[in-house]
């Protein structure tokens, strides 16, 4: 069976996300998406919150498993038996920073690839940073995120998203 696993922050769960882990659920057997709790990152919405969010907008994809991870990813996939980490890229500022994890990754376990998808270019623009400051603002996110989560991301800033 070819595990995958998906991470990152999640922060919340955005459209650009649910598009990078549909089409990586396509090309696996089984696909992980792993929640991040760093300890360098204070989020917004609780781990319990961004993985519960992530459940409501995934239910129709079968062969995913919704986790909660700390410590380093790449024992985690290990643990796992995963044998690809796959992320989404969205613009070079990205690719900095991802060719660095990738490679130290690769160092750090020969047998498990790093795999990028391109965002969707109608998603290209979209980080949770921009959803987060948008609905402390009064501004749309609908279309921005999965419908399923709208509400939970209006309730999270109060009268804040319109
Ligand atoms: P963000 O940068 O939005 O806070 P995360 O840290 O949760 O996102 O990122 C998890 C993964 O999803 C990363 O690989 C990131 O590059 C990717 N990603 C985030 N937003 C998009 C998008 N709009 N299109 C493609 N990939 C994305």
């Amino acid at each position: 069976m070819r595990t995958w696993i998906c991470p990152g922050s999640f922060d919340p769960v955005t459209s650009g996300h649910l598009d990078i882990i549909k089409r990586a659920a396509g090309m696996c057997d089984k696909l992980i998406v792993a929640v991040g709790v760093n300890y360098k990152k204070k989020p917004f919405f609780s781990a319990e919150e961004r993985k519960s969010m992530l459940e409501k907008a995934t239910e129709d994809i079968s062969n995913l498993e919704i986790v909660i991870f700390s410590g380093l990813l790449i024992d985690y996939a290990r643990e796992k038996h995963a044998v690809a980490i796959v992320k989404g890229l969205r613009a070079v500022s990205d690719f900095e920073y991802e060719l660095q994890m990738a490679l130290l990754n690769k160092r750090l376990d020969e047998s498990i690839e790093t795999i990028f998808l391109m965002t969707n270019i109608n998603y290209s623009f979209l980080s949770s940073r921009a959803v987060r400051e948008l609905a402390a603002n009064s501004g749309s996110i609908e279309g921005l995120v999965p419908d399923e989560v709208l509400e939970d991301i209006k309730r999270k800033f109060g009268k804040g998203g319109k």
